[in-house]
């Protein structure tokens, strides 16, 4: 693609990368067929090449966001579906993140949005903000029908039952079972200390059961991709800032070999710290070490090999892949590997590179595409007939579950069960036993 920035805007390091972006795309339009939002509009601008065409507008005439840029903008998943289609390698992730930046400095957004995505950005960072929050939800349950539709999704994305906060988010150290293979720091995260503890749980005693030191590593804690995703740089980079230092002391006092994410869509941002910090003076280096040794649970399960004790009943697992996980890092064999060798029967779910419509806060803030996607995803995987969904993310699980009976796990619930942890209660209606 021609594009013609002028020389003095180029000298900002954000418009040189967004301007090498945009002449990498050839607009071939193969990355319309696999965008959800195009496949649910079929307007060419909520599509990635039309999304790249209103960038290239607004960052080439250096002009500040208009209501209509935003409104596409706003649609986008950021899946990452076109980068995997994209056959001439543009990175659609960092220019839509400048784009998005460039929308939060330059377009001012009526007042309730504005407190809307502050509000979001506030308090899924924060999990006893979020604890608070969801009472305050469970208190307007009764009221859901009168509610604005944004509001009434987010209470269906609720769980009804506020689960405690886990001994397993202190910061701490879980010794490796046996002989020691691996010293990792697990990112237990932000929202999901809230809505979910049993998955970091699940993981801890997953990853010491086969050999691995977990840390919990004082200081860190929100990735910063909901931030990063809503347009506030300054505030993502601030999260990310401290996870690098908590890792970089770890590093130094008792050694990392690897860091832990077990939820996808943090797992992409973490492995792009290097490039946010590129022009940091004093965390560049830091950050890319970070990044070069953060990895996807599934992947450290994979590489240490393990030999499962094939103790799992053959329950017919459907596995939906996060867009974070199969586009955005390009973990597509791993999941379903483990959950066959572990004993279950894993089944690919159809049009399973279509987006569930979780997306970060997508859900909350467009609840109309993301409904429908769930709605496209929950009948792909229901064709299935499954005993269980599975993923390993958990937004796409808050997501499909709240389209389902079915009960949707994290992987790592289910091979903590195989190798000897506790049933999970999701599966308290399956008569299923492990063979221990
Ligand atoms: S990130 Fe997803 S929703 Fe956004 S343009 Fe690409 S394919 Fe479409
Ligand atoms: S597939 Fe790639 S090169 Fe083709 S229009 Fe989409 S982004 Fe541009």
């Amino acid at each position: 693609m021609q594009t013609h920035f002028p020389k003095a805007l180029l000298e900002d390091p954000d418009m040189a990368q967004s301007e090498k972006i945009l002449r990498a795309c050839v607009h071939c339009g193969f990355c319309t067929a696999t965008c959800p939002t195009f496949l649910l509009t079929g307007d060419e601008l909520d599509s990635p090449r039309g999304r790249i065409y209103l960038i290239k507008e607004m960052l080439e005439n250096d002009r500040p966001a208009d209501a209509r840029t935003t409104r596409h903008l706003d649609r986008c998943l950021s899946c990452l579906g076109c980068m995997t289609t994209c056959p001439s390698g543009v990175n659609y992730m960092h220019l839509v993140d400048h784009a998005r930046a460039h929308v939060e400095k330059t377009y001012v957004r009526p007042l309730p949005e504005r407190g809307l995505r502050a509000a979001l950005a506030f308090t899924l960072a924060r999990p006893s903000w979020l604890r608070l929050g969801l009472r305050l939800s469970a208190l307007a349950r009764p009221f859901k029908a009168l509610l604005p539709k944004r509001l009434a999704a987010m209470l269906a994305l609720a769980p009804i039952e506020i689960p405690k906060a886990s001994d397993v988010d202190r910061p701490q150290v879980f010794p490796a079972q046996g002989a020691r293979k691996m010293r990792v720091a697990l990112l237990n995260g932000c929202a999901q200390q809230a809505l979910d503890p049993g998955i970091n749980e699940a993981t801890a005693r997953l990853l010491t059961r086969f050999g691995v030191e977990v840390v919990v590593s004082e200081g860190a804690g929100c990735c910063g991709a909901l931030a990063h995703h809503l347009g506030k740089t300054g505030t993502s980079r601030d999260f990310a800032a401290r996870n690098i230092d908590a890792w970089t002391r770890e590093i130094a006092t008792g050694g990392l070999d690897r860091i832990v994410i077990n939820t996808s869509g943090c797992g992409t941002t973490v492995k792009d710290y290097g490039f946010l910090f590129r022009d940091d003076p004093l965390r560049a280096k830091a950050a890319a070490h970070v990044a070069s040794i953060a990895r996807d649970v599934s992947e450290v399960l994979a590489e240490l090999a393990i030999s499962w004790p094939a103790a799992a009943p053959r329950l017919r697992v459907a596995y939906h892949s996060a867009c974070s996980l199969q586009h955005g890092q390009r973990i597509t064999q791993e999941p379903m590997a483990l959950l066959e060798a572990a004993g279950f029967e894993a089944l690919s779910v159809p049009e399973g590179h279509i987006c569930c419509g979780s997306a970060g806060t997508y859900n909350l803030l467009q609840p109309e595409l993301a409904g429908a996607l769930r709605k496209r995803k929950v009948a792909n995987i229901e064709t299935l007939a499954p005993d269980a969904v599975v993923a390993g993310n958990l937004g796409c699980i808050a997501q499909i579950a709240a389209g389902t009976n079915l009960p949707v796990l994290h992987l790592v619930e289910l091979l903590d069960w195989a190798s000897g942890g506790p049933k999970p209660a999701k599966l308290s209606g399956l008569t299923y036993l492990p063979k221990y």
